[in-house]
């Protein structure tokens, strides 16, 4: 699919009513993008699919034309925490709406149901296993419809990492109100997902609106992770202080601990997390959103939905499991266009727990194969030696230039030949199972390679195998990052719970050295100078 130009671009046309709304209501003078075509198709009555980056203005897509067609529009979101405030921001602009969720009370469903079928709404928003309910279809069965908007759509799409089974259900409109426009919308944009959305929702005859996904004001950064606290600290000191931020963390202890350690460090930070008391979470978003200059530390529950302009970093200190999540949460910085940040810190560690998590998880096998191939993808944009930016709108179908403008167009790392130390340390690894029935982790395996003695090794006579100390000329830390990258790309692989080392599915060339391993050398994890591109 060729990509419009950028979403955030601001373009004059749309047929006057839809301006006019605009900018009464919403009080903007032009529309983004592509949403004066979007309105005007489906105001017009048409289906559409909706491609668009997070923040690229989404909700006026089906907002206005709610308010231009006859009836009420219907919106599907997942997002049953939000809409309260989503709601509550639309009837601040006169827009008459409502929510029908499970916070509410019967007797305040009903006066909503009311409403509804009296036509007295523009908008009602419902999750997804809401509307599947009979009762709710007899209801909007009785009610004038002018449209359904289903957002989030790719958790409709099962080869995604936000999949749910809900949304499946909701390929019943199609029949059941076969008149009435419907219009799917997702920051989410892999072909799979895209093709999923289509079929899984029946959408035959739909339009395809597809926006650039390039977020030129974003820089892309992944380090080397040493002490990650340490390097965010530094970032945020020396780039981004007093400015406001997100903190990924994979756990909710990761989560706390790293709030607490910033803000013994000077840093205004607060965790978010699932396991927080509701209040306590609803206090910190609210605080992140009003005040300035605030740093919440989160795990990926944080952000859904969430639409702070001036967010000048997103920092993540493990690994996400996907591309797709990468690309939203760091798609929540800068939405006001102006340079940010979206630094990555990566290391051997988050190689080997993310494969150990797929491995153990309760998961089917066609789910860890689905895991194990977003992984990967994540992984190969992390050891790339080309422009990130490219790496990243390739993988959403769309292809560009090196940007000049992420941390390896502006340091272009060094590559060498690491053929031979692969093949010392795969011999290490096959010495060790076949002479001692050995398997070990990355510790012990460096050590036999760089000749170190330790308790273990005397034990088990490693200094009479023939691999010992054959790796002396490498430091420990040049290791672990030819490690890294090597079971990045699967020459070796770290299994089980304790990821002992076992040669991985692509070690046999290497051995045979039918092939070279290039590596990239690591940077030292310095900060990298902002370029004036825009
Ligand atoms: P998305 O759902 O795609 O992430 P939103 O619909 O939340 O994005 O819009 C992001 C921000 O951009 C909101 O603050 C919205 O009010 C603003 N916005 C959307 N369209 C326009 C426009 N045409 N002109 C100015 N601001 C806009
Ligand atoms: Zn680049």
């Amino acid at each position: 699919v060729a990509a419009a130009p950028s979403a955030l671009e601001p373009t004059p046309a749309g047929s006057s009513r839809a301006l006019e709304v605009l900018s009464r209501v919403f009080g903007y003078d032009s529309f983004r993008g592509e949403q004066a075509q979007i309105i005007d198709h489906v105001v017009d009555g048409g289906d559409a699919v909706v491609l668009m980056p997070t923040g690229g203005g989404k909700s006026l897509c089906y907002q206005i034309p709610a308010m231009l067609r006859e009836g009420t529009g219907i919106v599907i979101s997942p997002l049953i925490a939000l809409m309260a405030d989503q709601v509550a921001a639309l009837e601040a602009n006169g827009i008459r709406a409502a929510f029908l969720n499970s916070s509410l009370e019967p007797h305040e469903a009903q006066a909503v149901e009311q409403q509804l079928l009296a036509g007295e709404l523009d908008l009602l928003y419902m999750a997804p296993e809401r509307l599947v309910l009979h009762r709710t279809a007899q209801l909007l069965q009785r009610a004038r419809i002018a449209l359904f908007a289903i957002d989030e759509a790719h958790c409709v799409a099962q080869w995604g990492h936000d999949f749910r089974p809900d949304y499946l259900g909701l390929s019943v409109l199609a029949e059941t109100f076969p008149s009435v426009p419907r219009i799917a919308l997702t920051a989410t944009a892999t072909r799979e997902t895209h093709s999923e959305i289509t079929e899984n929702l029946r959408l035959d005859h739909a339009r395809h609106f597809v926006s650039s996904f390039d977020r030129p004001n974003i820089q892309y950064r992944i380090d080397p992770k040493a002490a990650a606290r340490d390097q965010l600290l530094r970032l945020i000191r020396t780039e981004h202080p007093g400015e406001a931020g997100i903190v990924y963390c994979l756990s909710r202890r990761g989560v706390e601990q790293t709030a607490s350690w910033l803000v013994d460090h000077g840093v205004a930070a607060l965790p978010y997390h699932a396991g927080l008391d509701s209040a306590v979470r609803h206090e910190h978003q609210e605080r992140f959103l009003r005040e300035d200059g605030l740093v919440i530390v989160a795990t990926i529950a944080f952000g859904m939905g969430i639409d702070k302009p001036d967010v000048r970093f997103v920092a993540h200190l493990d690994l996400p499991k996907s591309i797709e999540g990468y690309y939203q949460e760091t798609g929540r910085a800068g939405r006001d266009g102006q340079p940010s940040t979206a630094w990555m810190a990566y290391g051997l560690g988050d190689v080997v727990n993310q494969r150990r998590f797929i491995d153990q998880s309760e998961g089917g096998e066609q789910f860890k194969r689905n895991a194990r191939s977003h992984l990967d993808a994540m992984l190969a944009l992390c050891e790339t030696v080309s422009c990130r930016r490219v790496q990243l709108l390739r993988y959403f179908g769309q292809e560009s230039e090196a940007c000049g403008n992420c941390d390896i167009c502006l340091t272009p790392p060094t590559t060498w030949d690491a053929t031979v130390p692969a093949q010392k340390l795969l011999s290490a690894l096959i010495r060790l199972d076949r002479e001692r029935d050995q398997q070990f982790g990355s510790g012990q395996v460096i050590d036999v390679l760089r000749g170190k003695d330790n308790e273990r090794s005397s034990q088990s006579r490693h200094h009479e195998l023939s691999v010992w100390g054959i790796g002396e000329d490498l430091s420990e830390r040049e290791w672990r990052t030819v490690l890294r990258q090597l079971i990045a790309r699967r020459i070796v692989e770290a299994v089980g719970e304790y990821g002992v080392l076992v040669p991985g599915e692509d070690a046999g060339p290497v051995l045979r050295s039918e092939v070279t391993v290039e590596l990239a050398v690591d940077r030292a994890p310095a900060k990298a100078p902002r370029s004036s591109r825009g």
